[in-house]
């Protein structure tokens, strides 16, 4: 019975430039309790990288940075976590807005205070667009036989993964403003990339989970202060309380392997040999990457080959103290389409973190995704490119002065879905018997995104190391909500049509 866990981060050092957040291993060493156990019966579960994958995968071991803001309806497996830490990081429901060069473009309202209505009525009728015209709006109706086919399978991910998110809009009939008012910069900050350069089966995923699906998926909440210190920072208190330690490291060098059973027996990092009885993986793309081509391990297997075609995107967050009370009319906005920049989301944090709340001044927080070009940048010209972009959406900005600034890079941070990586992506398990990975864009049937993404993968790593080591019981993950009965309908429907489709001959003869 897997009860507790021991858990040792280990903070690689940390050469490159522009990076900025702390680095973790994990690990985990389980035990009935750990201190009346045998210390040679014990497993050891290595969880590599600390995010919400990472302490995912602990948190569920264990009991049995982050400038992130929002946390949308459907992250209900957060949710549920946040209330078994007894902590509660997040503000009301709140509404959001949308702006193009040309001003606000859409708002958003608090969907859980609307009746609820069949999709895609709700986010059609109760979204209050304030230029775009009805036929505009219309255009996009066509797109729902796209999402009813797309049903997160592994067909479907092949069947629109080679194609661009453009050209599926196009080809569906979207109308010009639409596609770049509206949809362009939704996709560019949920997929951080302009949509000629994003997978249409990551967008089908996405534009299902956050806007089609449920109209009050649409609901988001933020959190009320830095999630390390709203929720990273309780959640690791609690685990290192469980009998976790969480210990620094130089990074992973290499994996040693059992060639008999293919299991991997011992990771390497720095001077240090951890014996592992099962392994989670829990970083990013780009810091994957760089574990592979150091690893003589990983870079002779197929799956971790092709991680190395794998791309991800650079991210950069300004946050500006100005000298006077502004009034900023929405507290979460997303924007694109200034000077042709990819798309970005700004917050007044007064509204949402607890620290500003009295403030006499204005507290705003920027991210800028597909940010390559901005962080070669100074911090000067960052802020006045801000600045500039800000003025656009807010009265009475231009005139106000900095008098504190923060600019923190993320460089190849994000995951970039590009067409036709699909791919290359891993799934959960690997062709190690004993390790697994977790993160926000390792392959899973769940259907989430981003941060509950990353969590539920990290929960079902948890729940592979359990079954591997046939001890302990499975973490619950709460799945997403069912399709509508008319959603779920026109899906059988199409299944049954294709299904009779491909019984006719020469039916795979055409390029799909
Ligand atoms: C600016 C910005 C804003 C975002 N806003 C939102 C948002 O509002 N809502 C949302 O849902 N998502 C948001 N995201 C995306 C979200 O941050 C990711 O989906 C999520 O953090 C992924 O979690 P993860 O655990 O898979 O990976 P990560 O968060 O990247 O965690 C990986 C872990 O590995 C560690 N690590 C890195 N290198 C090493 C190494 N060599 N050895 C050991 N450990 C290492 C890292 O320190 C980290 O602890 C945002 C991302 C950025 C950059």
């Amino acid at each position: 019975m897997l009860s507790c866990w021991k858990i040792t981060p280990i903070l690689p050092l940390n050469t490159h430039k522009f990076k900025a957040s702390k680095k973790f291993c994990c690990r985990a060493e389980n035990s009935q309790d750990v201190t009346s156990q045998p210390k040679e019966s014990r497993k050891r579960v290595l969880v590599v990288g600390s995010g919400w994958a990472g302490l995912g995968a602990a948190h569920h071991l264990i009991k049995q940075g982050f400038l992130i803001l929002g946390f949308w309806y459907p992250y209900r497996n957060i949710y549920s976590l946040v209330d078994e830490l007894g902590i509660k990081p997040f503000t009301n429901w709140m509404k959001s807005a949308q702006y193009s060069e040309d001003g606000l473009e859409v708002e958003f309202p608090v969907f859980q205070d609307s009746p609820e209505l069949p999709t895609p009525l709700g986010p059609l009728t109760q979204t209050q667009f304030t230029r775009l015209p009805l036929v505009d709006r219309l255009s996009s109706l066509p797109l729902m036989a796209a999402v009813v086919d797309f049903d997160n399978t592994d067909s479907a991910w092949k069947k629109y993964d080679p194609i661009t998110a453009r050209e599926l809009l196009r080809q569906f009939g979207c109308s010009e403003k639409l596609y770049r008012n509206v949809i362009d910069p939704l996709l560019e900050v949920r997929l951080y990339a302009p949509p000629e350069q994003i997978s249409a089966a990551a967008t089908l995923s996405v534009l299902y989970y956050y806007v089609v699906s449920h109209q009050k998926n649409l609901n988001l909440s933020l959190c009320r202060g830095s999630a390390r210190e709203r929720i990273f920072d309780p959640w690791r208190d609690l685990l290192k309380s469980k009998g976790c330690e969480f210990r620094r490291s130089r990074g992973i060098t290499d994996f040693l392997f059992n060639e008999e059973t293919g299991c991997i027996t011992q990771v390497l990092g720095g001077n240090a040999r951890l014996k592992a009885d099962a392994v989670i993986m829990a970083v990013n793309i780009s810091t994957l990457q760089e574990i592979i081509q150091r690893s003589s391990a990983l870079c002779a297997r197929e799956e971790f080959q092709k991680v190395l075609n794998l791309a991800s995107v650079d991210a950069l967050s300004v946050k500006l103290r100005l000298d006077r009370k502004i009034t900023i009319p929405t507290a979460c906005n997303v924007c694109s389409g200034f000077d042709g920049s990819s798309g970005w989301t700004f917050f007044d944090l007064k509204s949402i973190y607890e620290e500003h709340e009295n403030d006499e001044t204005t507290v705003l927080q920027a991210n800028f995704y597909y940010a390559s070009s901005l962080l070669p940048l100074t911090d000067e010209q960052i802020t006045a490119k801000a600045m500039s972009y800000l003025s656009k959406c807010i009265k009475g900005l231009a005139d106000a002065q900095i008098i504190d600034k923060e600019i923190t890079r993320f460089p190849k941070s994000l995951t970039h879905f590009f067409p036709g990586s699909y791919k290359y992506s891993m799934r959960g398990s690997t062709s190690f018997p004993n390790l697994f990975m977790a993160g926000d864009w390792i392959i899973t049937r769940h259907g989430s995104w981003s941060q509950e993404k990353s969590y539920v993968t990290g929960l079902e790593a948890a729940n592979r190391v359990v079954d591997y080591l046939a001890e302990g019981s499975f973490a619950k993950i709460i799945p997403v909500d069912e399709d509508e009965p008319h959603i779920e309908a026109l899906r059988n429907l199409n299944r049954n049509f294709k299904e009779f489709t491909a019984q006719v001959p020469w039916a795979s003869y055409f390029l799909q």
